[in-house]
């Protein structure tokens, strides 16, 4: 989740033109080390890999093996990366266009399965990463548009090939890549956020259950909204008639819009991004609903919030653990902001307190928000416990990929 991005929409061919090779290779793995794949998991750890069989250059697809030479799949390979070898396929199969263009109609038909897109939704996940065996490609969909974003460098070297499908599959007016620098530094690959395909617009016009949103690949954050609290977002709508609402971290205002419209009698957004302020606004007029956007950092604006004052508080923060070793102030931090929170709210509110910190497990953030309750001397009673939506699948038991929690809270 990093800050406002420049924009660069050179079409730069060099992106598009590294060659893939499908090798032949086989990565062995050692001894024991093959459970977790037989069940499922898409990742190949550098301390399993017992060896390399053949030749194969970084961002190449390897086969993979267990140690008595059984096939597991094949994947892409990356030496340098910390996960050297990340599943594509359980068959022995060719790695090519039509491969891609395989998986890419068999995400599409999930969507469809899920009801997606509709009448009401035209903002949603295309493709999830390794929850659509495509580890290190993210496609997000709103409206006529696509964005791409890549972290894995066999998938940057197959630019080309993934681009085509996705046209051939979705035929959109615009189809940005935007840059994931910190994936592209590990994987070492260069990365641009550009316009790849297509006709070069700042936003593009979608909908999330029948609000008006204007996402901003080129300029915004993440890929241009965030679309994994979705679901979350409609069940605030659900819960705020009456209820006077405050959405902090709010972004481009997702919450706040729902609440808004499910009969929230005033609600107020923040957020210090002066952009991301720029689109509550800009969203509160185009749904013409009444949102107050606020330009303030989330703990400064809370410290001096009337306490026992909202009756539904959603707090949405940045990630606050980036590695392990960040995992005690990131604890510290959530429990001071949920605190701050709770005194916001007013004897009989809502919570819905979120946390993208793919290290803090979800048994951890149920003790963080104990923990803040104790310092706000309030009394908390979780409703529901939520996560991403169906259109970010994953794989059981791959908790590397499962960041977002959610829960929502009764204050007394
Ligand atoms: N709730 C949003 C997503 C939030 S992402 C949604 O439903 O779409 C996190 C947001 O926190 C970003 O918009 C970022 O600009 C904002 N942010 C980061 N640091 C902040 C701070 N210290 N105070 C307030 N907002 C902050």
């Amino acid at each position: 989740m990093s800050g406002d991005r420049a924009i660069d929409e050179a079409h730069d061919p060099a992106l598009e033109s590294t060659p893939a090779v499908d090798s032949r290779a086989r990565v062995v793995l050692r001894k024991g080390r093959a459970r977790p794949l037989w069940f499922g998991h898409p990742w190949v750890y550098a301390n399993a890999v017992d060896r390399l069989e053949g030749s194969a250059e970084p961002g190449a697809t390897v086969s993979l093996v267990d140690h008595d030479g059984r096939l597991i799949g094949r994947g892409l390979y990356n030496p340098r990366s910390q996960i050297p070898v990340r599943l594509l396929t359980r068959q022995d199969e060719p790695i090519d266009g039509a491969f891609f263009r395989r998986q890419i109609a068999t995400a599409v038909a999930l969507r469809g399965r899920l009801g997606l897109p509709s009448a009401a939704t035209t903002a949603y996940r295309l493709v999830n990463s390794e929850g659509d065996d495509l580890p290190g490609l993210v496609v997000d969909v709103f409206g006529d548009a696509l964005s791409v974003q890549i972290t894995a460098l066999g998938m940057a070297q197959r630019r080309a090939d993934l681009f085509d499908a996705l046209e051939e599959a979705c035929k959109p007016r615009s189809l940005y890549e935007v840059a994931a620098a910190s994936y592209a530094d590990l994987e070492g690959f260069s990365a641009q956020t550009r316009v790849a395909r297509g006709e070069s617009r700042p936003r593009v016009a979608c909908l999330e259950d029948g609000i008006r949103l204007e996402a901003e690949p080129l300029s915004g954050q993440k890929t241009g909204l965030f679309l994994d609290q979705r679901p979350n977002r409609v069940r605030v709508g659900q819960l705020a008639r009456g209820a006077r609402v405050l959405d902090v971290y709010s972004y481009a205002g997702g919450f706040a819009l729902q609440a808004a419209r499910g009969g929230a009698t005033e609600v107020t957004a923040v957020d210090s991004s002066a952009r991301a302020v720029a689109r509550i606004e800009a969203h509160a007029a185009a749904n013409q609903l009444a949102v107050r956007a606020v330009e303030a950092d989330a703990f400064r604006f809370l410290e001096t919030a009337t306490p026992r004052s909202y009756d539904l508080v959603v707090i949405d923060p940045p990630k606050f653990a980036r590695a392990r070793k960040d995992l005690d102030a990131a604890r510290k931090g959530y429990e001071r902001l949920n605190a701050l929170a709770l005194n916001a709210c007013a004897p009989g509110a809502i919570l819905v307190t979120c946390s993208c910190s793919q290290n803090v497990e979800p048994d951890e953030f149920e003790r963080i928000l104990a923990a803040g309750a104790k310092q706000a001397g309030r009394r908390v009673r979780v409703l529901e416990r939520s996560g991403t939506g169906p259109d970010h699948p994953l794989p059981p038991a791959f908790t590397e990929g499962q960041y977002l929690k959610v829960l929502f809270a009764h204050v007394a």
